[in-house]
């Protein structure tokens, strides 16, 4: 099973926060909710966010 993870600090945010979810998809929504609700940043667009994401290996 493959999985998408993403930390804020990958976005040069100073968060402790990061996300893993099963698509790619899910993560983007994730993060965009999350920069919303603790950045304060409502316009994160895929784009912003597709370079800090990275594959998971789950174990
Ligand atoms: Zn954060």
């Amino acid at each position: 099973m493959t999985a998408y993870t993403v930390s804020c600090r990958d976005t040069g945010a100073d968060c402790p926060g990061s996300f893993t979810t099963e698509s790619k998809d899910e993560l983007v929504e994730h993060v965009q909710l999350h920069a919303r609700k603790a950045h304060g940043k409502p316009d994160l667009s895929r784009e912003d966010i597709e370079p800090a994401i990275k594959v998971a290996t789950p174990v």
